[in-house]
C-alpha cells in the first residue's frame, strides 16, 4: 500500500463515488467526501460516518472550497440521463465551474486530480469500438449535450491546467458502470431492469433494444480508478469500462432470468441521440495500468439485484435468484 494520502472525493457520497470512498479507507487514507446530495445519498456513506478518517461535507461544488490534501477525485455530476437532464444549465455548469473549481484547489494545494470524463464525450459514435484517439460525434445543440459537451470541456479544462499550469492531471473516460447503490430513482437501463424485475412491472426497452452498451462492474472501475491516480506519470485520457457489449434486450432477458421475475418486456419510444452502440477499446489501460475487468455481467448482475432486494426490502420474499454464478456466460453481441 501507498503512503497515508489526504483525500478529496466530489460526488464521493454518489455511486460510483462511495465505493471509491470504500476503496480509499480501506486502503489506509483520511477521505474527505464532498457532495450536495443532490443525486447521492448519505445512506451510501453512512457505514464510513463512524470512521476517523472519514468526514463527509455538504457543499455545491459550483462554489469555490478550500481543504489540504494530497488528491482530488472529482466525480461531482449528475450522470443518468434524467438526472442531468432535468436541470441542464445546472449540469453544464456543475460540470465546468466544479472541474474548475478542482483544478484551482489543486493548483492552490500543489495536489493531484483525476477527472471523472465519460464515453459521452464520444457522442453517438461513428467509429466502433472506440479508441482513446477517436474524437467523437456529439450533437452540440441536443438533449444529452448538457453533459456531453459539459465533460468535453472539463476535459479541456483539465489539460489546459496540465499544460499551462503544471497541474499532475488524471483523466478517464468511464463507460457504462453499474452495481449495488445506484439510485432507485437513477433511470439508468441497469437500476430501471433491475427495479422493474424486482417489483413485477413491465421492463422498458427503449426502440427495439438493439442498441448496445458494455457494462462494467463498480468495483473493476475503482481499482482502475485508483490504478489511475497513483500512477506516476500517466495524464490520460485512459478508457475505462468493461469491453463486454450487450444489446439492452439481452440485457432486460437476462435480468429477467436472473431475477426469476414474471415481469415482460414494454417496448418504448427512443429518447433524441440515443448512442446506438458503445464499447471500449481498453488497450491502452491494459497496457499501462495493467487494468483487466474480472467482473462477468452475469456475476455484477447478481450482486446488484441482491444490493437492490435489500434496498426494496425484498429479502426473504423474494423469488430466489434462478442458477449459479457458474452458469454459461452471456452470449455477446454482435460488433457494429
Ligand atoms: P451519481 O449521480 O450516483 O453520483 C454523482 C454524485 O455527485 C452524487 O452524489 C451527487 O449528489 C453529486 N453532485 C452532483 N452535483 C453536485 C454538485 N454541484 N456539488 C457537489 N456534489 C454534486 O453518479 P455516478 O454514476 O456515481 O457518477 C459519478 C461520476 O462518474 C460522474 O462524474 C459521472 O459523470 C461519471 N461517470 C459515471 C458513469 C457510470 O456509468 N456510472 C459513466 C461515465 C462517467
Ligand atoms: N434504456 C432502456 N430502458 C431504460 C433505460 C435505458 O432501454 O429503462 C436504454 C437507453 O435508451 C440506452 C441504454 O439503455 O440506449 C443505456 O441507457 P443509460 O441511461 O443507462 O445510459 P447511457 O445512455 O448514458 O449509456
Amino acid at each position: 500500500m501507498s503512503a497515508a494520502l489526504r483525500i478529496l472525493v466530489t460526488g464521493g457520497a454518489g455511486f460510483v463515488g462511495s465505493h471509491l470512498c470504500d476503496r480509499l479507507i480501506r486502503d489506509g487514507h483520511e477521505v474527505v467526501a464532498l457532495d450536495d446530495l443532490s443525486t447521492g445519498s448519505h445512506v451510501n456513506v453512512a457505514h464510513l460516518l463512524p470512521h476517523r478518517r472519514f468526514r463527509l461535507v455538504e457543499h455545491d461544488v459550483t462554489r469555490p472550497y478550500d481543504v489540504e490534501v494530497d488528491r482530488i477525485y472529482n466525480l461531482a455530476s449528475p450522470a443518468s440521463p434524467p438526472h442531468y437532464q432535468r436541470d441542464p444549465v445546472r449540469t453544464t455548469l456543475v460540470n465546468v465551474v466544479g472541474t474548475y473549481h478542482a483544478l484551482k484547489l489543486a493548483e492552490g494545494r500543489g495536489a493531484r486530480v483525476f477527472q471523472a470524463s465519460t464515453s459521452e464525450v464520444y457522442g453517438d459514435p461513428e467509429v466502433h469500438p472506440q479508441p482513446e484517439s477517436y474524437r467523437g460525434s456529439v450533437n452540440p445543440v441536443g438533449i444529452r449535450s448538457c453533459y456531453d459537451e459539459g465533460k468535453r470541456c472539463a476535459e479541456s479544462l483539465v489539460m489546459d491546467f496540465h499544460r499551462r499550469h503544471g497541474v499532475e492531471v488524471r483523466l478517464a473516460r468511464i463507460f457504462n458502470t453499474y452495481g449495488p447503490r445506484m439510485a432507485l430513482d437513477d433511470g439508468r437501463v441497469v437500476s430501471n431492469f433491475i427495479v422493474q424485475a424486482l417489483r413485477g412491472e413491465d421492463l422498458t426497452v427503449y426502440g427495439a433494444g438493439a442498441q448496445t452498451r458494455s457494462f462494467c462492474y463498480v468495483d473493476d472501475l475503482v481499482e482502475g480508478i485508483v490504478r489511475l491516480m497513483e500512477h506516476p506519470t500517466e495524464a490520460g485520457p485512459v478508457n475505462l469500462g468493461n469491453p463486454e457489449e450487450f444489446t439492452v434486450l439481452e440485457l432486460a432477458e437476462e435480468v429477467i432470468h436472473l431475477t426469476a421475475s414474471r415481469s415482460r418486456i414494454a417496448f418504448r419510444p427512443l429518447p433524441q441521440d440515443d448512442p446506438r452502440q458503445r464499447q471500449p477499446v481498453i488497450d491502452h489501460a491494459k497496457r499501462v495500468l495493467g487494468f483487466e475487468p474480472k467482473v462477468p455481467l452475469r456475476v455484477g448482475l447478481r450482486r446488484t439485484i441482491e444490493g437492490f432486494r435489500s434496498v426494496l426490502g425484498l429479502g426473504r420474499h423474494a423469488p430466489a435468484l434462478a442458477g449459479s454464478e457458474s452458469d454459461t456466460p452471456l452470449p455477446r453481441a454482435a460488433n457494429g
